[in-house]
C-alpha cells in the first residue's frame, strides 16, 4: 500500500523533472510557405518555372518568423507540446494518488 504511494510520487517527480522551462513555452505550429513578388522578370517568380521567394515560416497563430528565429520558435513550441503532455501525465498520477490515498483511509 504504501509502496504504491511511494512509486507514484516518484513517478511525479521525474514528471515534473522533464517539464521544460514555462518561460519558453509557445502555443501553435510553424508552417512554411513560398511567396511570389509579381516584380516583372523575376526569375524566382517566372510563370511555371519559379518556385517563388523562401520559404517563409509562419507561425498558424499568423505571427511572421524571421529566419533567425525559426530554430528558437520551433524549440519554444516543442516545449509547449511537452508542457502539456507532462500536465496531463502529472495530472493522472495525482488522481492516482487521491484514489490510493482515499483507499487506505
Ligand atoms: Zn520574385
Amino acid at each position: 500500500m504504501k509502496d504504491v504511494i511511494t512509486g507514484l510520487t516518484a513517478s511525479r517527480k521525474q514528471l515534473v523533472q522533464r517539464m521544460p522551462n514555462p518561460a519558453t513555452i509557445l502555443p501553435g505550429s510553424l508552417l512554411s510557405r513560398m511567396v511570389r513578388c509579381n516584380k516583372p522578370g523575376c526569375q524566382h517568380c517566372e510563370k511555371g518555372k519559379g518556385k517563388g521567394h523562401g520559404p517563409i515560416w509562419i507561425l498558424s497563430v499568423s505571427v511572421p518568423v524571421p529566419r533567425e528565429l525559426k530554430k528558437e520558435v520551433e524549440s519554444n513550441l516543442r516545449a509547449f507540446a511537452q508542457a502539456q503532455k507532462l500536465l496531463k501525465q502529472i495530472g493522472a498520477v495525482n488522481l492516482e494518488l487521491l484514489r490510493e490515498r482515499k483507499r487506505q483511509r
